[in-house]
């Protein structure tokens, strides 16, 4: 197993009580592994036609900058409202408690682009279902979703019923 998956690390009942966050800023901080995640991420696309990176905040903004690079395609952020100026797109998702959401710029794609989702973990696939959603409504076509972490006991990827690739660089 490569090095960086070890430095994912644990932190029990963070942010709530339950929950078992995974922390993978430690792979972040050393060069080599960080690295060798991004790299990890970015095989299995690098022979399919990608034309840009669509990245979900904030977690995935630290992976996907670096694919998008590695890929060699532009990046469209995936924001939280509140963040990004001029005429948006808003697709809500439902949390645990409440709701959420995630904006783009409407226009940040020409139509039919075909696009790379990018998260740190998938857990139950609401926020990558979510992604897709919004990637949809801006035009795209939707090449896969790429991320770091998948967390099979929220079994999120039975939820992705998607023909296009999940693919998760470790699976846990
Ligand atoms: P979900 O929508 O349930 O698949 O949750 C995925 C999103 O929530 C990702 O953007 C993650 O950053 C975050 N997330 C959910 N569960 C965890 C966890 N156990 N550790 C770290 N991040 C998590």
């Amino acid at each position: 197993m490569s090095e960086w998956t070890q430095l994912i690390r644990d932190v029990p009942d963070f942010p709530r009580p339950g929950i078992v966050f995974k922390d993978i800023m430690p792979v972040l901080g050393k060069a080599s592994a960080f690295a060798a995640a991004i790299e990890d991420m970015a095989r299995p696309w690098r022979e399919l036609p990608i034309d840009a990176v669509l990245a979900i905040e904030a977690r995935g903004f630290l992976l996907g900058a670096p694919l998008a690079r590695a890929l060699e395609v532009g990046l469209v952020p995936l924001r939280k409202p509140g963040k990004l100026p001029g005429i948006l797109l808003e697709q809500r998702y439902a949390l645990e408690y409440g709701t959420d959401a995630l904006v783009a710029q409407a226009g940040a794609l020409a139509p039919g682009k075909r696009v790379l989702l990018v998260d740190d973990v998938l857990a139950t696939g609401g926020t990558l279902l979510a992604a897709r959603a919004l990637a949809q409504r801006l035009g795209a076509q939707i090449a896969g979703a790429s991320v770091l972490m998948e967390l099979t006991s929220l079994n999120g990827r039975a939820r992705w019923t998607d023909a296009a690739p999940l693919h998760a660089a470790l699976v846990a």
